[in-house]
């Protein structure tokens, strides 16, 4: 026998027991995006290589190992996107969106081809903030009070924010040069991946998880030593409206994120709570990428956060089910069966939002009222001939004491519309 074809590793099926997880946490996130005027973005899932290329860096982890790249029938280079944020500034180039500010947002799949484990995986979800056009320091705290928001929305209270400054260009260049000058006194210290990056992206060996190189790193020069007042000011000025707004921070001076456009404002939200992969949401400011990309120069500031470590989270959490159907409508004997149709479209018209599960494959009585039962609905409508000669539908409630009764269409709908508001409000 041939052998049952399973899901590529690092890529899972979303389950019906899970999705209603999924369904609070994007449910919450767009209310408190659309709270603060943000709007949502959809772009292609594949794009030319060469925007990965040129945005993240030719040198990060994602496109040097982690890409899905391919060429298509046409010979054209094409990678499944990594990440969003490339995807949001070439549309917006493209659609001449950047006239004024921008607040946008998005979701959906992201591929990487990483070692799959435990927070990590192959194809995973993102939901993202990207905000184009504004150069101050009032933006990058919006960003943040707004992650702030939704965590409380989601009932996260135990996140903790690091933050950093990488810098402008200017002061990042001399940086380099000093910290390389640092590292190449310990050469032989640091291990074979840090001595490679060396030369080609020295501030990714800042957060190196080789314990040997990491004493080394313990005692490098801070970019905050090379700071110009500009930079520095807008970055303290963030801090100041943090102690202000009550969130709690701390300062790592070697965060430093491993997308290249960065620049200015770094941050993450990390959990203590899921073992090695705790970075829930990370960002920052990008004001480089959309001149880089060729559209005009353009400040802008963004995170993502990873789905699937916020819904381990919540699972670890409570329970979260999806409603429970409000009837199970159960019909016996053909012309019951043929009428079906006609009176569940009739119900649905007349109760909005109603959860009516029309039975399908005939049966029984017994049988159709077992279904009923294993589908959690709190009612069952019932249509035999009987009923349906007397123009009546009987109305068993699945889950409480109540006496059955039977109600004609119009009472059955008004019965339904109560049932359904008062299931709502708990
Ligand atoms: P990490 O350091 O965990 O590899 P990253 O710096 O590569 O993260 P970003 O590109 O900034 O991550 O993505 C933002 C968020 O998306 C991460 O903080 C994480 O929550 C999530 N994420 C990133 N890669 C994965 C993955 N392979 N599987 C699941 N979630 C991921
Ligand atoms: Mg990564």
């Amino acid at each position: 026998m041939s052998k049952n074809i399973q899901a590529i590793r690092g890529m899972h099926d979303i389950l019906p027991d899970r999705i209603a997880i999924w369904h609070r946490l994007e449910d919450t996130a767009r209310e408190v995006l659309s709270g603060y005027g943000y709007t949502e973005i959809r772009t292609p899932l594949v794009e030319v290589t060469e925007l990965f290329s040129r945005s993240i860096g030719e040198v990060t982890d994602i496109v040097e190992k982690e890409m899905y790249s391919f060429e298509d029938r046409n010979g054209d280079g094409l990678s499944l996107r990594p990440e969003g944020t490339a995807s949001c500034v070439r549309a917006a180039i493209e659609h001449g969106m950047l006239m004024q500010p921008q607040r946008l947002w998005y979701r959906g799949p992201m591929f990487r081809y990483e070692r799959p484990q435990r927070g990590r995986y192959r194809q995973f979800h993102q939901i993202g903030v990207e905000a184009f056009g504004l150069a101050g320091p009032d933006i990058d705290l919006e960003i943040i009070l707004l992650t702030a928001r939704l965590w409380r929305a989601l009932g996260f209270e135990r996140f903790r924010l690091e933050l950093n400054t990488l810098g402008d260009q200017a002061e990042r260049q001399a940086y380099r040069e000093r910290l390389v000058a640092y590292l190449s006194t310990h050469l032989d210290q640091l291990d074979a991946d840090s001595q490679r990056r060396l030369a080609t992206n020295p501030l990714r060996i800042l957060d190196s998880k080789n314990p040997q190189t990491q004493q080394i790193v313990a005692d490098a020069p801070t970019l905050m030593d090379c700071l110009g007042d500009e930079t520095r000011s807008h970055f303290e000025q963030i801090c100041r409206n943090l102690d202000a707004a009550g969130i709690g921070y701390q300062i790592n001076p070697r965060l430093v994120r491993g997308l290249d456009y960065y620049n200015r404002t770094v941050f993450e939200w990390i959990t203590d709570e899921l073992g090695a992969q705790g970075t829930v949401c990370a960002g920052g400011r990008y004001d480089g990428l959309v001149a880089q990309l060729g559209g005009r120069p353009t400040p802008a500031v963004g995170f993502a956060m990873g789905l699937e470590r916020l819904v381990e989270l919540m699972q670890q959490d409570g329970q979260f089910a999806e409603p429970p159907l409000d009837a199970y409508f159960v019909a016996v004997g053909d012309k019951a069966q043929a009428a079906t149709p006609r009176l569940t479209e009739q119900l649905r018209d007349a109760v909005p939002g109603l959860r009516l599960l029309a039975h399908c494959g005939g049966g029984s009585f017994k049988s159709q009222f077992k279904k009923a039962d294993k589908s959690g609905a709190r009612l069952a409508l019932i249509l035999g001939e009987d009923e349906l000669a007397r123009q009546v539908v009987g109305v068993k409630h699945l889950r409480e004491d109540v006496e059955q009764r039977e109600l004609e269409m119009e009472a059955l709908a008004a019965y339904l519309r109560a049932a359904t508001t008062s299931s709502a409000e708990t």
